[in-house]
């Protein structure tokens, strides 16, 4: 177990006193990024599938993939407990009545302990975090892709959203006690390491509860590739990011949930770099270099790694929210 800095698996066995699952659920929904509201071609790092597992397409019904899911789990690791996680695309884009729906779909699942929405944070009009604000669910977070504060960047990247609409979305989420976990990526085109810091320093001035990093990768089928082949774009090495990581991981505050310390290409669709697609080495790369250099998460600012790093600790104030108690099973 890791001391280095506050992980999700700590947080939710912190949160619940046992293991609890994500299940990746494919809701088979847009992005205005995509359907030309905003633009058809995307952000230039993503593929037609929106890093979808593709089963809406194939038919499969949200309820069908949480039993599948649910099943290869029980077996695997004992779990009892699952979050349903709605990763592909933007899914809390289109009306209201219909994100209304999804909710219902979610909250019916069984064994299900909280939800986490991935999604823009142009997607997220009141009445929507009125809902979420509404369910009787324990956890219940949004992951909302900020990838970059620099302005100039995420124009650069087509995001068709700028830094301040991500900062009003969190803040109004959180004031309906909604966690929020903050998408970062290390290594966007035209950005050096104090660009990719500066990204973590203003993700620590808002009311985020955790943060998911990611590597850039280029894929099949995406503006990236187009940009790489002709040689404007060139990624990170693997100790590049690494020590990026390690000096965003010491400017975050102690209270923030590391929900990913890189980033998972799906198969098949990784171009470069090559060391992007063996996840579990990179990860062993990142834990090395934090013990290399005597990093650890907020060290700028506290002398030591926070109690709650460790499973047995209380939850830090900031995630021991009312109204979200636990019923233990
Ligand atoms: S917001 Fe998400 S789904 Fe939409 S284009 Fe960007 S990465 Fe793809």
């Amino acid at each position: 177990m890791t001391t280095k800095y506050y992980a999700l698996s700590t947080y939710l066995r912190q949160r619940f006193g046992e293991r609890v699952q994500k299940i990746p659920l494919d809701g088979g929904m847009n992005c205005p990024n995509r359907d030309g509201t905003l633009s058809r071609h995307g952000c230039i790092f993503c593929n037609p599938s929106g890093s979808g597992t593709g089963q809406a397409a194939e038919g499969r019904t949200l309820a069908e993939q949480w039993d599948g899911w649910r099943d290869r789990f029980r077996r695997r690791y004992k779990a009892r407990r699952f979050l349903a996680y709605l990763q592909s695309f933007s899914n809390s884009y289109g009306p209201v009545h219909r994100f209304a729906g999804l909710l219902d779909q979610l909250r019916a699942l069984p064994d299900v302990s909280g939800i986490c929405i991935g999604t823009r944070p142009d997607c997220l009009e009141p009445a929507k975090l009125d809902l979420l604000g509404d369910l009787d669910l324990p956890e219940v977070w949004l992951d909302i892709g900020l990838q970059s504060s620099n302005d100039e960047t995420l124009a650069r990247i087509n995001r068709g959203h700028d830094a301040a609409t991500f900062a009003a979305t969190v803040r109004a989420a959180a004031a309906r006690g909604l966690k929020i976990c903050a998408h970062l990526i290390a290594g966007l085109p035209g950005e050096t390491e104090p660009d990719f810091l500066e990204t973590v320093r203003f993700v620590n001035e808002l009311p985020v509860h955790g943060v998911k990093f990611h590597n850039l990768y280029v894929c099949h089928n995406t503006p990236l590739a187009e940009w790489f082949e002709a040689g404007r774009y060139v990624p990170p090495s693997r100790d590049d990011y690494c020590r990026w990581l390690a000096q965003g991981l010491a400017d975050l505050r102690q209270d923030i949930v590391i929900h990913r310390l890189n980033g998972d290409p799906a198969p098949g669709e990784l171009i470069a770099p090559n060391w992007a697609g063996a996840k579990q080495t990179v990860r062993q790369a990142i834990h090395e270099t934090l013990e290399a250099s005597a990093v650890w998460q907020g060290c700028r600012w506290a002398p030591a790694p926070a109690p709650w790093f460790t499973t047995d600790a209380p939850l830090p104030p900031s995630l021991d929210l009312p109204g979200q108690e636990v019923t233990h099973v």
